[in-house]
Protein backbone atom coordinates (compact mmCIF):
# COMPACT_ATOMS: atom_id res chain seq x y z
CA UNK A 1 0.00 0.00 0.00
CA UNK A 2 1.09 3.46 -0.82
CA UNK A 3 2.52 5.74 2.28
CA UNK A 4 -0.20 8.37 1.42
CA UNK A 5 -2.97 5.68 1.56
CA UNK A 6 -1.64 4.18 4.71
CA UNK A 7 -1.75 8.00 5.95
CA UNK A 8 -5.53 8.89 4.44
CA UNK A 9 -6.50 5.69 6.34
CA UNK A 10 -5.01 6.28 9.71
CA UNK A 11 -6.35 9.37 9.51
CA UNK A 12 -9.92 8.28 8.52
CA UNK A 13 -10.05 5.74 11.13
CA UNK A 14 -6.81 5.85 13.79
CA UNK A 15 -7.03 7.38 17.75
CA UNK A 16 -3.88 8.03 18.29
CA UNK A 17 -2.36 8.08 22.12
CA UNK A 18 -1.73 11.34 23.69
CA UNK A 19 -2.51 12.70 20.39
CA UNK A 20 -4.40 16.03 19.27
CA UNK A 21 -6.96 14.02 16.87
CA UNK A 22 -7.92 16.58 14.97
CA UNK A 23 -4.70 18.02 14.29
CA UNK A 24 -3.74 14.65 13.25
CA UNK A 25 -5.74 14.60 10.74
CA UNK A 26 -4.60 17.75 8.88
CA UNK A 27 -1.21 16.89 9.74
CA UNK A 28 -1.03 13.22 8.68
CA UNK A 29 1.12 10.72 10.26
CA UNK A 30 4.97 9.17 9.67
CA UNK A 31 4.89 5.30 9.04
CA UNK A 32 7.48 3.45 10.46
CA UNK A 33 7.95 0.81 8.21
CA UNK A 34 11.22 -1.06 9.47
CA UNK A 35 13.85 -0.76 12.14
CA UNK A 36 17.46 -2.20 12.74
CA UNK A 37 19.97 -1.29 15.12
CA UNK A 38 19.33 2.77 16.56
CA UNK A 39 17.36 3.37 13.61
CA UNK A 40 13.96 3.57 12.25
CA UNK A 41 13.26 4.07 8.77
CA UNK A 42 9.98 5.58 7.34
CA UNK A 43 7.49 5.45 4.76
CA UNK A 44 9.58 7.89 2.80
CA UNK A 45 12.65 6.18 2.93
CA UNK A 46 14.01 8.30 5.62
CA UNK A 47 16.84 6.50 8.35
CA UNK A 48 16.02 8.53 11.79
CA UNK A 49 17.61 7.64 14.71
CA UNK A 50 15.63 6.90 17.87
CA UNK A 51 17.29 8.75 20.45
CA UNK A 52 14.31 8.04 22.22
CA UNK A 53 14.16 3.81 21.90
CA UNK A 54 10.91 3.95 20.93
CA UNK A 55 9.23 4.68 24.41
CA UNK A 56 11.89 4.59 26.32
CA UNK A 57 11.80 1.20 25.76
CA UNK A 58 13.84 -0.47 23.11
CA UNK A 59 16.72 -1.14 25.34
CA UNK A 60 18.79 -3.66 23.23
CA UNK A 61 17.90 -2.20 19.90
CA UNK A 62 15.85 -2.93 16.95
CA UNK A 63 16.05 -6.39 14.75
CA UNK A 64 17.12 -8.97 17.74
CA UNK A 65 16.79 -12.07 15.95
CA UNK A 66 17.16 -13.94 19.63
CA UNK A 67 14.34 -11.97 20.78
CA UNK A 68 12.14 -12.80 17.29
CA UNK A 69 13.31 -16.94 17.94
CA UNK A 70 12.02 -16.71 21.78
CA UNK A 71 9.02 -15.52 20.53
CA UNK A 72 8.90 -17.64 17.53
CA UNK A 73 9.58 -20.69 19.78
CA UNK A 74 6.98 -19.93 22.68
CA UNK A 75 4.37 -19.45 20.13
CA UNK A 76 4.78 -22.85 18.85
CA UNK A 77 5.10 -24.35 22.56
CA UNK A 78 2.46 -22.37 24.27
CA UNK A 79 1.09 -19.50 22.96
CA UNK A 80 -1.04 -18.64 25.74
CA UNK A 81 -1.88 -20.12 29.43
CA UNK A 82 -2.56 -18.24 31.94
CA UNK A 83 -1.44 -18.43 35.83
CA UNK A 84 -4.80 -17.84 37.70
CA UNK A 85 -6.17 -21.21 39.49
CA UNK A 86 -2.90 -22.62 40.48
CA UNK A 87 -1.31 -22.98 37.43
CA UNK A 88 1.32 -21.63 35.69
CA UNK A 89 3.89 -22.11 32.99
CA UNK A 90 8.12 -22.60 32.75
CA UNK A 91 8.68 -18.81 31.07
CA UNK A 92 6.89 -17.27 34.04
CA UNK A 93 8.54 -18.87 36.91
CA UNK A 94 12.01 -18.42 34.72
CA UNK A 95 11.34 -15.23 34.16
CA UNK A 96 9.99 -14.30 38.37
CA UNK A 97 13.47 -16.03 39.22
CA UNK A 98 15.83 -14.35 37.13
CA UNK A 99 14.29 -10.94 37.92
CA UNK A 100 14.59 -11.65 42.14
CA UNK A 101 18.14 -12.34 41.00
CA UNK A 102 18.92 -9.27 39.10
CA UNK A 103 16.67 -6.82 42.00
CA UNK A 104 17.76 -5.99 45.55
CA UNK A 105 18.18 -8.71 47.89
CA UNK A 106 15.38 -8.06 50.31
CA UNK A 107 12.85 -8.32 46.72
CA UNK A 108 11.99 -11.87 46.37
CA UNK A 109 8.84 -12.06 44.37
CA UNK A 110 6.96 -10.63 41.37
CA UNK A 111 3.49 -9.99 40.52
CA UNK A 112 3.00 -9.46 36.54
CA UNK A 113 0.84 -7.51 34.62
CA UNK A 114 0.86 -6.66 30.96
CA UNK A 115 2.08 -2.62 31.08
CA UNK A 116 3.44 -0.05 33.50
CA UNK A 117 -0.06 1.32 33.60
CA UNK A 118 -1.64 -1.98 35.44
CA UNK A 119 2.01 -2.46 37.37
CA UNK A 120 0.96 1.05 39.13
CA UNK A 121 -2.96 -0.40 39.66
CA UNK A 122 -1.70 -3.10 41.33
CA UNK A 123 0.68 -1.33 43.55
CA UNK A 124 -2.08 0.97 44.27
CA UNK A 125 -3.69 -2.25 45.59
CA UNK A 126 -1.07 -4.00 47.23
CA UNK A 127 -0.01 -1.02 49.07
CA UNK A 128 -3.73 -0.74 50.87
CA UNK A 129 -4.43 -4.26 51.02
CA UNK A 130 -0.63 -4.24 53.14
CA UNK A 131 -1.73 -1.55 55.43
CA UNK A 132 -5.51 -3.30 55.70
CA UNK A 133 -3.44 -6.49 56.79
CA UNK A 134 -0.99 -4.87 59.22
CA UNK A 135 -4.68 -3.79 61.20
CA UNK A 136 -4.20 -0.03 60.29
CA UNK A 137 -6.83 0.61 57.51
CA UNK A 138 -6.30 4.39 57.45
CA UNK A 139 -2.87 4.38 56.29
CA UNK A 140 -5.13 5.09 52.35
CA UNK A 141 -3.23 8.38 51.80
CA UNK A 142 -0.99 7.82 48.79
CA UNK A 143 1.72 10.97 48.29
CA UNK A 144 2.79 11.39 45.05
CA UNK A 145 4.98 14.15 42.36
CA UNK A 146 3.62 16.97 40.45
CA UNK A 147 4.51 16.23 37.03
CA UNK A 148 5.29 13.06 37.66
CA UNK A 149 4.23 9.97 35.19
CA UNK A 150 2.43 6.76 36.44
CA UNK A 151 0.48 5.49 33.35
CA UNK A 152 -2.92 5.77 31.25
CA UNK A 153 -5.75 3.13 33.26
CA UNK A 154 -7.34 5.47 35.73
CA UNK A 155 -5.60 5.04 38.89
CA UNK A 156 -2.26 5.58 36.79
CA UNK A 157 -3.39 8.92 36.00
CA UNK A 158 -4.44 9.62 39.48
CA UNK A 159 -1.10 8.92 40.97
CA UNK A 160 0.82 10.52 38.31
CA UNK A 161 0.69 14.51 38.68
CA UNK A 162 -0.27 15.27 35.18
CA UNK A 163 -2.44 18.03 34.99
CA UNK A 164 -4.01 18.21 31.55
CA UNK A 165 -4.44 14.24 32.37
CA UNK A 166 -6.06 15.10 35.78
CA UNK A 167 -8.69 18.00 33.62
CA UNK A 168 -9.95 14.82 31.48
CA UNK A 169 -12.40 12.12 31.92
CA UNK A 170 -13.54 12.60 35.48
CA UNK A 171 -12.51 11.96 39.07
CA UNK A 172 -9.69 10.78 40.13
CA UNK A 173 -8.79 7.82 42.08
CA UNK A 174 -9.37 9.23 46.01
CA UNK A 175 -6.74 9.27 48.75
CA UNK A 176 -3.70 10.45 46.37
CA UNK A 177 -1.51 13.76 47.16
CA UNK A 178 0.78 15.17 45.24
CA UNK A 179 3.73 17.26 46.53
CA UNK A 180 6.53 19.32 43.94
CA UNK A 181 8.65 17.62 42.05
CA UNK A 182 12.74 18.33 42.51
CA UNK A 183 13.05 20.03 39.82
CA UNK A 184 16.08 22.50 40.52
CA UNK A 185 15.82 24.22 37.07
CA UNK A 186 12.02 24.68 36.50
CA UNK A 187 11.63 25.33 40.46
CA UNK A 188 14.31 26.03 42.52
CA UNK A 189 16.58 28.26 41.16
CA UNK A 190 16.43 30.61 44.22
CA UNK A 191 17.69 27.90 46.29
CA UNK A 192 21.23 25.89 46.10
CA UNK A 193 20.79 22.08 44.28
CA UNK A 194 21.40 20.92 47.39
CA UNK A 195 19.37 23.09 49.56
CA UNK A 196 16.29 22.96 47.21
CA UNK A 197 16.63 18.76 47.51
CA UNK A 198 16.09 19.27 51.20
CA UNK A 199 13.03 21.82 50.83
CA UNK A 200 11.45 18.96 48.69
CA UNK A 201 11.88 16.39 50.79
CA UNK A 202 10.54 18.70 53.72
CA UNK A 203 7.56 19.28 51.76
CA UNK A 204 6.90 15.41 51.85
CA UNK A 205 7.33 15.73 55.61
CA UNK A 206 4.66 18.55 55.32
CA UNK A 207 2.22 16.76 53.68
CA UNK A 208 2.16 13.76 55.97
CA UNK A 209 1.57 15.79 58.87
CA UNK A 210 -0.95 18.04 57.05
CA UNK A 211 -2.93 14.17 56.10
CA UNK A 212 -2.13 12.98 59.11
CA UNK A 213 0.82 10.38 60.06
CA UNK A 214 -1.44 7.45 60.68
CA UNK A 215 -3.05 7.94 57.39
CA UNK A 216 -0.53 7.87 54.82
CA UNK A 217 0.93 4.52 53.42
CA UNK A 218 3.09 4.84 50.60
CA UNK A 219 5.40 7.21 48.98
CA UNK A 220 5.43 6.68 44.67
CA UNK A 221 8.36 8.28 42.21
CA UNK A 222 10.92 7.36 39.85
CA UNK A 223 14.59 7.25 40.78
CA UNK A 224 14.55 10.15 37.51
CA UNK A 225 11.31 12.07 36.42
CA UNK A 226 11.31 10.94 32.91
CA UNK A 227 8.85 11.91 31.15
CA UNK A 228 8.41 14.69 33.29
CA UNK A 229 11.52 16.20 31.74
CA UNK A 230 14.27 13.80 32.76
CA UNK A 231 14.76 15.09 35.72
CA UNK A 232 17.11 14.33 37.83
CA UNK A 233 17.19 15.05 41.88
CA UNK A 234 19.62 16.71 43.75
CA UNK A 235 22.22 14.29 45.31
CA UNK A 236 20.43 15.82 48.68
CA UNK A 237 17.17 14.15 47.82
CA UNK A 238 16.99 10.61 48.08
CA UNK A 239 18.49 10.44 51.14
CA UNK A 240 16.54 13.31 52.80
CA UNK A 241 13.45 11.20 51.07
CA UNK A 242 14.32 7.97 52.61
CA UNK A 243 14.46 9.18 55.93
CA UNK A 244 11.59 11.29 56.15
CA UNK A 245 10.05 8.17 55.00
CA UNK A 246 11.17 5.59 57.99
CA UNK A 247 9.99 8.10 60.59
CA UNK A 248 6.24 8.12 60.21
CA UNK A 249 6.74 3.96 58.57
CA UNK A 250 5.52 4.36 54.71
CA UNK A 251 5.94 2.46 52.12
CA UNK A 252 8.84 2.62 49.07
CA UNK A 253 7.20 2.44 45.92
CA UNK A 254 9.74 3.06 43.16
CA UNK A 255 8.64 3.07 39.67
CA UNK A 256 11.35 1.42 37.64
CA UNK A 257 8.93 1.74 34.11
CA UNK A 258 11.86 3.95 32.39
CA UNK A 259 14.85 3.52 34.94
CA UNK A 260 14.87 -0.08 35.20
CA UNK A 261 17.14 -2.32 33.00
CA UNK A 262 20.05 -0.33 32.66
CA UNK A 263 18.99 3.03 31.85
CA UNK A 264 21.00 4.39 34.57
CA UNK A 265 23.79 2.44 34.62
CA UNK A 266 22.20 -0.28 37.06
CA UNK A 267 19.85 -2.87 37.11
CA UNK A 268 17.54 -0.45 38.45
CA UNK A 269 17.44 2.93 39.46
CA UNK A 270 17.11 2.53 42.93
CA UNK A 271 20.40 0.99 42.83
CA UNK A 272 21.69 4.30 41.29
CA UNK A 273 20.40 6.34 44.49
CA UNK A 274 20.62 3.15 46.90
CA UNK A 275 17.02 3.04 47.34
CA UNK A 276 15.57 0.06 49.30
CA UNK A 277 12.04 0.38 47.88
CA UNK A 278 8.96 -2.07 49.36
CA UNK A 279 7.72 -2.03 45.50
CA UNK A 280 9.38 -1.58 41.94
CA UNK A 281 6.50 -1.01 39.53
CA UNK A 282 8.58 -2.69 36.23
CA UNK A 283 7.75 -2.79 32.16
CA UNK A 284 9.11 -0.95 29.11
CA UNK A 285 12.42 -2.26 29.03
CA UNK A 286 11.91 -5.64 30.48
CA UNK A 287 11.11 -6.95 27.09
CA UNK A 288 13.19 -4.10 25.19
CA UNK A 289 9.25 -3.34 24.39
CA UNK A 290 9.39 -5.83 21.94
CA UNK A 291 5.97 -7.35 23.48
CA UNK A 292 3.95 -6.19 26.35
CA UNK A 293 4.94 -7.31 29.75
CA UNK A 294 5.53 -5.39 32.97
CA UNK A 295 5.04 -5.95 36.39
CA UNK A 296 5.52 -5.14 40.47
CA UNK A 297 8.43 -6.57 42.37
CA UNK A 298 7.34 -6.94 45.66
CA UNK A 299 10.10 -6.55 48.63
CA UNK A 300 9.79 -9.35 51.62
CA UNK A 301 8.14 -6.90 53.85
CA UNK A 302 4.98 -6.64 51.85
CA UNK A 303 5.19 -10.30 50.48
CA UNK A 304 4.98 -11.95 53.49
CA UNK A 305 2.14 -10.62 54.63
CA UNK A 306 0.16 -10.59 51.46
CA UNK A 307 1.27 -14.63 51.61
CA UNK A 308 1.20 -15.35 55.12
CA UNK A 309 -2.14 -13.09 56.32
CA UNK A 310 -3.67 -11.85 52.65
CA UNK A 311 -5.69 -14.74 51.61
CA UNK A 312 -6.93 -14.60 48.13
CA UNK A 313 -5.65 -11.26 46.28
CA UNK A 314 -9.08 -10.47 44.08
CA UNK A 315 -6.52 -9.12 41.11
CA UNK A 316 -4.73 -10.11 37.87
CA UNK A 317 -5.03 -9.72 34.41
CA UNK A 318 -5.81 -12.29 31.39
CA UNK A 319 -2.09 -11.68 30.58
CA UNK A 320 -0.42 -11.17 33.80
CA UNK A 321 2.98 -13.36 32.84
CA UNK A 322 2.26 -13.86 29.11
CA UNK A 323 4.16 -17.26 28.21
CA UNK A 324 5.33 -15.53 24.54
CA UNK A 325 5.96 -12.24 26.14
CA UNK A 326 7.38 -13.76 29.53
CA UNK A 327 10.12 -15.86 26.92
CA UNK A 328 10.74 -12.94 25.58
CA UNK A 329 11.51 -10.83 28.52
CA UNK A 330 13.71 -13.80 29.86
CA UNK A 331 15.95 -13.77 26.56
CA UNK A 332 16.08 -10.15 26.55
CA UNK A 333 17.46 -9.87 30.42
CA UNK A 334 19.89 -12.92 29.26
CA UNK A 335 21.24 -11.05 26.87
CA UNK A 336 21.86 -7.91 28.60
CA UNK A 337 23.60 -9.91 31.34
CA UNK A 338 25.16 -12.25 28.24
CA UNK A 339 26.64 -8.78 27.00
CA UNK A 340 27.26 -6.73 30.28
CA UNK A 341 25.24 -3.83 28.55
CA UNK A 342 23.98 -2.60 31.41
CA UNK A 343 27.59 -2.21 32.44
CA UNK A 344 28.68 -0.94 29.47
CA UNK A 345 26.01 1.94 29.96
CA UNK A 346 27.80 2.92 33.63
CA UNK A 347 31.62 2.56 32.60
CA UNK A 348 31.82 3.24 28.80
CA UNK A 349 28.13 4.89 26.93
CA UNK A 350 26.96 6.90 29.63
CA UNK A 351 30.08 8.72 30.35
CA UNK A 352 30.98 9.26 26.94
CA UNK A 353 27.42 10.49 26.21
CA UNK A 354 27.36 12.64 29.46
CA UNK A 355 30.90 14.42 27.77
CA UNK A 356 29.26 14.83 24.42
CA UNK A 357 26.26 15.72 25.87
CA UNK A 358 27.55 18.67 27.75
CA UNK A 359 29.25 20.10 25.44
CA UNK A 360 25.49 21.41 23.94
CA UNK A 361 25.93 23.55 27.21
CA UNK A 362 27.78 25.79 25.67
CA UNK A 363 24.97 26.77 22.79
CA UNK A 364 23.06 29.62 22.90
CA UNK A 365 19.56 28.41 23.26
CA UNK A 366 20.40 26.27 25.66
CA UNK A 367 20.21 26.69 29.76
CA UNK A 368 21.02 23.71 31.28
CA UNK A 369 22.16 19.83 30.41
CA UNK A 370 21.55 17.06 32.36
CA UNK A 371 22.57 13.55 32.19
CA UNK A 372 22.73 10.03 33.73
CA UNK A 373 23.62 6.65 32.03
CA UNK A 374 21.94 6.83 28.79
CA UNK A 375 19.34 9.19 28.96
CA UNK A 376 19.81 13.58 29.11
CA UNK A 377 17.80 16.63 28.74
CA UNK A 378 18.17 19.84 27.71
CA UNK A 379 16.52 22.93 28.57
CA UNK A 380 15.97 25.73 26.00
CA UNK A 381 16.19 29.58 27.04
CA UNK A 382 15.53 32.75 25.19
CA UNK A 383 18.05 34.21 27.21
CA UNK A 384 20.93 32.70 28.21
CA UNK A 385 22.74 34.81 30.94
CA UNK A 386 19.37 34.89 33.09
CA UNK A 387 18.20 31.72 31.21
CA UNK A 388 14.25 33.21 30.62
CA UNK A 389 11.92 31.09 29.11
CA UNK A 390 10.70 31.66 26.00
CA UNK A 391 6.95 32.53 25.84
CA UNK A 392 5.24 29.48 26.28
CA UNK A 393 2.75 30.22 22.51
CA UNK A 394 6.51 30.47 20.63
CA UNK A 395 6.91 26.21 21.49
CA UNK A 396 9.98 26.12 21.06
CA UNK A 397 10.57 22.78 22.32
CA UNK A 398 8.21 21.25 19.51
CA UNK A 399 9.76 23.31 16.89
CA UNK A 400 12.97 21.71 18.18
CA UNK A 401 11.85 17.94 18.58
CA UNK A 402 9.88 18.90 14.61
CA UNK A 403 13.11 20.12 12.76
CA UNK A 404 15.45 17.12 14.98
CA UNK A 405 12.46 14.82 13.52
CA UNK A 406 12.92 16.15 9.69
CA UNK A 407 16.60 16.19 10.09
CA UNK A 408 16.83 12.23 11.26
CA UNK A 409 16.42 12.23 15.00
CA UNK A 410 13.79 11.52 17.17
CA UNK A 411 14.36 13.68 20.17
CA UNK A 412 11.27 14.25 22.31
CA UNK A 413 10.10 17.74 23.44
CA UNK A 414 8.28 18.35 27.37
CA UNK A 415 7.37 22.10 27.01
CA UNK A 416 10.82 23.27 26.41
CA UNK A 417 12.56 20.42 27.78
CA UNK A 418 14.64 18.29 25.14
CA UNK A 419 14.79 14.31 25.99
CA UNK A 420 16.99 11.75 24.58
CA UNK A 421 16.94 7.97 25.92
CA UNK A 422 18.44 5.89 22.99
CA UNK A 423 19.04 2.33 23.08
CA UNK A 424 21.69 1.07 25.33
CA UNK A 425 23.59 -0.48 22.38
CA UNK A 426 24.35 2.49 20.46
CA UNK A 427 27.89 2.87 19.77
CA UNK A 428 30.30 5.86 20.45
CA UNK A 429 30.29 6.64 16.58
CA UNK A 430 26.58 7.01 16.89
CA UNK A 431 26.69 8.98 19.69
CA UNK A 432 28.84 11.29 18.21
CA UNK A 433 25.64 11.45 15.34
CA UNK A 434 23.44 12.05 17.75
CA UNK A 435 24.84 14.83 19.44
CA UNK A 436 25.40 16.52 16.22
CA UNK A 437 22.15 16.20 14.88
CA UNK A 438 20.99 17.81 18.35
CA UNK A 439 23.16 20.72 17.73
CA UNK A 440 22.21 21.01 13.97
CA UNK A 441 18.72 21.35 15.22
CA UNK A 442 19.44 23.45 17.75
CA UNK A 443 20.96 26.03 15.39
CA UNK A 444 17.94 25.68 12.89
CA UNK A 445 15.73 25.90 16.05
CA UNK A 446 17.46 29.48 17.01
CA UNK A 447 17.54 30.66 13.77
CA UNK A 448 13.64 30.07 13.14
CA UNK A 449 12.98 31.22 16.85
CA UNK A 450 15.14 34.57 15.63
CA UNK A 451 12.90 35.45 12.53
N1 LIG B 1 5.38 4.52 34.82
C1 LIG B 1 6.26 5.28 34.16
C2 LIG B 1 7.36 5.93 34.92
C3 LIG B 1 6.15 5.46 32.77
O1 LIG B 1 7.02 6.24 32.13
C4 LIG B 1 5.11 4.80 32.10
C5 LIG B 1 4.97 4.94 30.63
O2 LIG B 1 5.58 5.76 30.00
C6 LIG B 1 4.21 4.03 32.83
C7 LIG B 1 4.38 3.90 34.19
C8 LIG B 1 3.07 3.36 32.15
O3 LIG B 1 3.51 2.28 31.42
P1 LIG B 1 2.61 1.71 30.21
O4 LIG B 1 2.60 2.74 29.13
O5 LIG B 1 3.33 0.44 29.85
O6 LIG B 1 1.27 1.44 30.76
Amino acid sequence: MHSSDLRALDSAHHLHPFTDFKALGEEGSRIVTHAEGVYIHDSEGHRILDGMAGLWCVNLGYGRAELVEAATAQLHELPYYNNFFKTTHPPAVKLAEKLCQLAPAHINHVFFTGSGSEANDTVLRMVRRYWALKGKPDKQWIISRENAYHGSTVAGMSLGGMAPMHAQGGPLVPAISHVRQPYWFGEGRDQSPEAFGRTCAEAIEARILELGEDNVAAFIAEPVQGAGGAIMPPASYWPAVKEVLAKYDILLVVDEVICGFGRLGEWFGSQHYDLEPDLMPIAKGLSSGYLPIGGVLVGDRVAETLIEEGGEFFHGFTYSGHPVCAAVALKNLEIMQAEGVVERVRDDLGPYLAERWMSLAEHPLVGEVRSLGLMGALELVADKTSRARFDKRLAAGNLCRDICFASGLVMRSVGDTMIIAPPLTITHHEIDELVSLARRALDETAARLAH
